[in-house]
């Protein structure tokens, strides 16, 4: 069988990469099911949360399942975090401030120091400041809005206690074949035998290339998530991780140097969001584009292979730790501010720039938050990296042609149906769509739609992008164009638009281009996170 033999050859890589120390990840793999399916090649055993063998040295062909029962979910407290800080002494004197207006807070400690052989490589611990444990959201908000207006300020989730649930695990004739409390781990042999993770939701959420089931090497994990379902959990060492985060992102045929950068970006981003990210999960980092798009084991090209182990180590960093280093697909000619997208109240880790070489473009389009300009900018297709119309055409390339600027159209009532069953309300008639505030690389950040029923106010690139469309737009830097009828009400809506994705750090079109054109790894990553220091550091 196919499957098995890339299977092996896979799992002896991983192999390789267990042997050398390092750090090891958990990624939380299908969330919130209520039972999943699995195979495995080989031989494994079945522990359960004392980590005491409740089936040993098994082999078996058939698909076994996992199944939750008696799930108790997590109670939860809301809190609001007013300041996220990476010196203590910061986080004090914020304490302080609040404390004399009568607010009391605690100081707690997030995020973590990351060890190699040893020796720390990375520390990104941060002290947030916290108000209050409230019993509920609207609790947390309304004191947040009474008492804590003049601080930037959000509400965050905090577990009181973890969920209970006892896990059930039946082969393919549903029959028992045991239970335990909490967590079922499944233990192969060896890392040459494969899992197979079936999930008929894939189907839908995938891109249809993707097979139902995914592969994975390794100790998995069942567990109860805190809603009290059932989540997988894989355990990966962090560079087999970047391996296959990369081979995801980039086409085995782009030069080596883009596919570098990549890697270096991708595992800059991993190690800088360690204990930040998913502090109340069960593990380190999803599988999806919160984190990174994680799909199991992939066939990974030779050429992706050795730009990971020729960068092994390699990150991003300023002068005190390592970068949460963004990349999307195409900036459009110039890259979004990192606060814009992820994180309002965060230090800016790399300043957005203009995407090419030439000054004179740049001052020509300076300010891409106003309508007049950005419309100017999207029609005129400036000369930057990501524009492909100066590159010659090639298989490398021209699948991501005409994604650069891009337009789409809707009747009027089409778009009403969309924008009313992804915003569960009835907005009517649509009178007018009205960007509010755009960020630097014209990405509409707030936006206005004004209806018969009622008037919207989308806020985030990610939530506008997915609310004005069935599929999701490419991006959130667009101006629209109306048509109209005799009566002076709007039939139609036309969206032009440049780029894809939230434009932040890396553009990886812009990349390939630079590396295509001869430009190396080191000079990409300094074009697009400037300021930033690459760094071994194991
Ligand atoms: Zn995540
Ligand atoms: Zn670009």
């Amino acid at each position: 069988m196919g499957h098995s033999n890339q299977g092996s050859e896979l799992a002896r890589q991983l192999r390789d990469l267990y042997s050398s120390g390092m750090p090891i990840f958990r990624i939380g793999l299908i969330e919130s099911r209520d039972s999943i399916e699995f195979r495995l090649s080989g031989r494994f055993s079945v522990l359960n949360d004392q980590g005491i063998a409740i089936l040993k040295d098994v082999t078996s062909n058939v698909k076994w399942r996992v199944k939750i029962e008696q799930r108790q979910p997590s109670k939860y407290t809301y809190s609001i975090v007013l300041g996220q800080f990476q010196a203590r002494q910061e986080a004090h004197e914020l304490e302080y401030n609040l404390i004399e207006k009568g607010i009391g807070t605690r100081i707690t400690t997030r995020g973590g120091k990351l060890y190699y052989k040893d020796r720390i490589v990375n520390d990104n611990t941060q002290f947030w400041v916290i108000v209050d444990r409230l019993a509920s959201e609207e609790e947390a908000q309304t004191f947040a809005n009474e008492r804590l207006s003049e601080f930037s300020n959000h509400v965050i989730k905090e577990k009181i206690n973890e969920p209970h649930a006892l896990i059930e695990l039946f082969d393919s004739e549903y029959e028992k074949l045991g239970e335990t409390e909490n967590v079922i781990r499944i233990v192969p042999e060896s890392y040459e035998v494969i899992t197979y993770i079936y999930d008929s939701i894939l189907d839908n959420e995938i891109q249809s290339r993707m097979p139902k089931y995914r592969m994975f090497s390794g100790p998995l994990e069942f567990r109860s998530t805190n809603d009290g379902r059932v989540i997988i959990i894989c355990e990966m060492p962090l560079e087999k991780y970047v391996e296959s985060v990369v081979a995801l992102e980039m086409k085995s045929e782009f030069p080596i140097e883009i596919i570098k950068a990549q890697a270096i970006a991708v595992r800059s981003k991993i190690i800088a969001s360690l204990g930040i990210k998913h502090h109340e999960d069960p593990y380190n980092l999803c599988s999806g584009a919160h984190c990174q798009i994680f799909n199991g084991l992939t066939q990974t090209s030779g050429r992706v292979l050795k730009a990971v182990q020729e960068t092994i180590g390699i990150v991003l960093r300023d002068n005190r730790q390592v970068i949460d280093a963004n990349y999307s697909l195409i900036c459009g000619g110039h890259t979004e501010a990192y606060h814009s997208i992820f994180d309002e109240d965060s230090k800016e880790p790399y300043p957005p720039i203009f995407d090419g070489s030439g000054k004179d473009q740049k001052e020509a389009y300076r300010d891409l938050t106003r309508d007049d300009n950005l419309k100017k900018w999207v029609r005129e297709e400036p000369d930057v990296y990501c524009n492909l119309s100066n590159t010659q055409s090639s298989n490398v390339i021209n699948y991501i042609r005409g994604q650069f600027r891009w337009q789409i159209s809707y009747d009027r009532q089409e778009l009403e149906e969309i924008i009313s069953t992804k915003t569960c309300s009835n907005i009517g008639i649509i009178y007018d769509i009205i960007p509010i505030r755009r960020g630097v690389s014209g990405r509409i950040l707030e936006l206005e739609i004004l209806a018969s029923n009622q008037n919207l106010i989308l806020n985030g690139e990610w939530n506008i992008r997915q609310t004005l469309t069935n599929d999701g737009l490419s991006s959130s830097c667009f101006y629209i164009e109306r048509q109209f009828d005799d009566d002076g009400f709007p039939i139609a809506f036309t969206f032009y638009g440049a780029g894809t994705g939230h434009g932040v750090g890396l553009c990886q079109v812009g990349g390939l281009v630079m590396a295509l054109r001869g430009t190396n790894y080191v000079e990409i990553l300094t074009h697009y996170f400037k300021g930033i220091k690459l760094k071994k550091i194991y």
